[in-house]
């Protein structure tokens, strides 16, 4: 295991599908944070072959739900005075807005973009969604 920066207080998210660690630092839009955040990609993992991880220092809350959107099974590491006090895996929210956007061309909400981009959750296992205005079935992995 590749240790970079340890943290003293803050997040670890670990279990990132490989390539998705950048899609979740824009999520969270650390570029225009302050706070210390260290991306690594591509470390080698057992059970993921490679993962990405983001360690973020000083972070106050995020909404872990749509991480696991982003990323389903990412694992959440609360650190406190450099030790892990809180290990969770964030459950897929049953509804979703304007995280994911629909790929049916035929969809209202491809052109209609004040119309918000709703999803409910179909398959928790299987990671799939339906869009709420074409019952198209996006799947997240
Ligand atoms: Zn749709």
């Amino acid at each position: 295991m590749l240790e970079i920066t340890s943290i003293k207080n803050g997040l670890v998210i670990d279990h990132i599908k490989a390539g998705i660690g950048i899609k979740i630092f824009n999520h969270l839009n650390l570029e225009e944070s302050d706070l210390s955040v260290a991306l690594i990609m591509n470390v080698k993992s057992n059970t993921l072959g490679k993962k990405d991880i983001i360690k973020i220092e000083g972070i106050q809350e995020i909404d872990y739900r749509v991480l696991a959107m982003l990323s389903p099974n990412i694992t959440i590491n609360e650190v406190r005075d450099e030790k892990i006090v809180n290990k969770l895996i964030p459950e897929l929210p049953e509804k979703v807005e304007n995280i994911i956007t629909c790929d049916n061309v035929r969809c209202i909400t491809t052109d209609e973009n004040y119309v918000p981009q709703i999803f409910n959750l179909v398959d928790r296992d299987k990671a799939t969604y339906k869009c709420e205005y074409c019952d198209h079935i996006m799947k997240l992995v």
